[in-house]
């Protein structure tokens, strides 16, 4: 398939807001790709060359992509470094500087899908001496035979920044519109760029079918590849295996203890909810091999060899998939950890051990996906704990079995909760016994009770001109908290506002209110004279030498706008210390 065909695509999807409308290109381009391309075709949809689960990136930086603009299309640094800040996306400074190319040259060459995949493909793998010059060349190459529109996306696609607005959902819907279109009556309107399935219940069906194929398989591609060559059996071919990643469990928030027995039935289980990182572990029984997956698929085995030796030693099986929380602890005295304090070992390349012993991780392992061959999903979930007792012989603070109690007693459960606390988690997980494991959602066999934080009214001092399809508005927003007359900054927050304005409060309004108090501006960033008054909610307080607070919010969510407060009204910062040392009785 030729590049500048998906160059269009992508145009198209841009230009559209409308998720059905996306959802019928994508279907339309599906049923023209052969099954060669459909692999490539999906990932690039995405903005990407590895699927979901596959952790490598390209490591390409913005300068490296200004160098290889400049040897495909002669333009000087400087000059791309211009446009790129008045733009804002380098996809489109390179579009322009083709386009002002191409008028003075001749011909180029047509580029391919798999020209184009191959090239960024193997962009990730060059390392070394002379790496940076090799990359260059690589999307140089790219560049020199890209029409002006193609430029645009190999930019976008090798900074991992695509912006086509392209969701996991329209990618599944469109599946099953491309495949099995017949099979659910599904009727096209080419004018509309819309489709009606006649037969709702089937459509259904298949969708949620896709979805679990999806789900244990994080990769769409390998999924549309197996619907094109078997049609439906596909879907029994795809089983789980040990050495490829799930997406894991997730679990609804409830509103407290009697609402979580309300929800998830009585007996539950009760279990800390700990506050450390998720780990998915896999035991490949062809090699033994274990390897460790994040709650993102991201392949960590190397940045935990410890985990992977107590793996070794102290589960009992030839291949199983486990799920469980590492959580830190001080080695001195022993102490459970926030996840803050062991997060830096995620991305950790060098010093490994030392970092090993310094922040050391105790796995709890509170699931079981597949055990010696055997698909566990179905298996209700006090069973499935009954197997991990079986087969993990437990080790304090290298690997145990996640602590857990049975209970229908509130008052028992409830001290349990006080108990989760105090050992500085950050609440208790309840679980329904006879609860199925379903990969990527959240059922409802489980549910999270954690304490509620309180909301700050916070002033906006800062913010960022945004790019893209958010150009024109200040996102970013930098929050401050008050001492005496002073206001000082707390962190960022873009989260909570709405791109349109029908649905809340959105980047638009605030922009409004905010352009008239800017009062000095770098490039993008810009500084804001203290008024706009926002209510944010978040999921805790940090220490973090970042803000002039002292403090940091994890999670930050804007509530709304607070015009009815003063500058006098905004949360001062006795209150976020106070916040920061109740959170948790540690
Ligand atoms: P949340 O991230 O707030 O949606 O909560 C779900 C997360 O809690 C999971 O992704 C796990 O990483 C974590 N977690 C901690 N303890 C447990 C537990 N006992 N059972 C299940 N999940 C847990």
């Amino acid at each position: 398939m030729k590049y500048s065909s998906l160059a269009k695509i992508y145009d198209a999807l841009e230009s559209t807001s409308k998720r059905l409308e996306k959802t019928y290109m994508i279907s339309v381009l599906l049923k023209d790709t052969h099954e060669d391309d459909i692999d490539q075709i999906i990932l690039l949809l995405q903005g990407r060359v590895f699927p979901l689960w596959d952790e490598t990136k390209l490591g390409v930086s913005e300068r490296l992509v200004i160098k290889a603009i400049t040897t495909a299309t002669g333009t000087p640094g400087e000059k791309i470094e211009k446009e790129w800040k008045s733009i804002g996306d380098l996809g489109r400074v390179a579009e322009k500087l083709v386009e002002k190319k191409s008028q003075a040259t001749l011909f180029s060459k047509d580029l391919t899908v798999k020209k184009v995949f191959d090239n960024i493909k193997t962009l990730a793998g060059i390392e070394g001496q002379g790496s940076v010059d090799h990359k260059v060349k690589m999307i140089a190459e790219l560049l020199s035979s890209a029409k002006p529109i193609e430029a645009r996306y190999v930019v976008r696609t090798v900074l991992e920044d695509l912006r086509v607005g392209v969701g996991t959902g329209s990618i599944r819907d469109a599946i099953v519109w491309a495949y099995f279109g017949d099979q659910a009556k599904i009727n096209y309107d080419d004018e509309k760029k819309s489709i009606d399935p006649e037969n709702r219940e089937e459509y259904k069906r298949l969708v949620d079918s896709v979805q679990r194929a999806f789900d244990l398989k994080a990769d769409f591609g390998e999924v549309a590849r197996l619907i094109m060559k078997d049609g439906e059996k596909a879907f029994e071919e795809l089983a789980l295996s040990a050495g490829k990643p799930v997406n894991v469990m997730l679990y609804q928030k409830a509103k407290g203890m009697e609402d979580a027995f309300e929800r998830v039935g009585t007996p539950a289980a009760l279990e800390y909810k700990y506050d450390g990182f998720r780990m998915e572990i896999h035991k490949d029984k062809k090699d033994g091999k274990i390897t460790i997956y994040t709650r993102r698929m991201e392949d960590v085995s190397k940045q935990f060899p410890e985990v992977v030796g107590f793996v070794k030693d102290y589960v009992e099986a030839d291949s199983f998939i486990l799920d469980g929380e590492a959580v830190g602890f001080n080695p001195k005295t022993s102490k459970y950890l926030p996840f803050q304090s062991i997060s830096q070992r995620i991305r950790r390349k060098y010093d490994i051990d030392k970092m090993a012993k310094e922040f050391p991780v105790e796995l709890n392992v509170f699931d079981v996906l597949f055990l010696n061959g055997k698909d566990m999903l179905n298996v209700p979930y006090k069973e499935r704990r009954a197997e991990i007792k079986r087969i993990v012989k437990a080790k304090p603070k290298e690997l145990v079995v996640a602590r857990q109690i049975v209970t229908s007693d509130i008052n028992e459960a409830g001290e349990f909760y006080e108990e989760a606390l105090a050992a500085s988690q950050e609440g208790v997980m309840v679980k329904n016994l006879d609860g199925v494991y379903q990969p990527g959602s959240r059922v409802g066999f489980g549910v999270k009770v954690k304490p509620v934080m309180e909301s700050l009214d916070l002033v906006v001092v800062g913010g960022e001109w945004g790019t893209g399809k958010r150009s024109g508005w200040i996102t970013s927003l930098v929050l401050a908290c008050r001492k005496g007359d002073d206001f000082l900054e707390i962190g960022r927050v873009g989260t909570g506002l709405k791109e349109l304005p029908e649905e809340g409060l959105s980047f638009g309004e605030v922009t409004e209110l905010l352009k008239s108090l800017i009062e000095e501006q770098k490039g993008r960033d810009v500084k804001i004279k203290p008024s706009v008054i926002l209510e944010i909610n978040f999921e805790e307080i940090q220490k973090s030498p970042s803000y002039s607070s002292g403090y940091a919010l994890r999670f930050p969510r804007v509530i709304r706008l607070r015009d009815d407060k003063g500058l006098k009204d905004v949360s001062d910062l006795g209150l976020v210390e106070e916040l920061y040392f109740t959170q948790r009785a540690r």
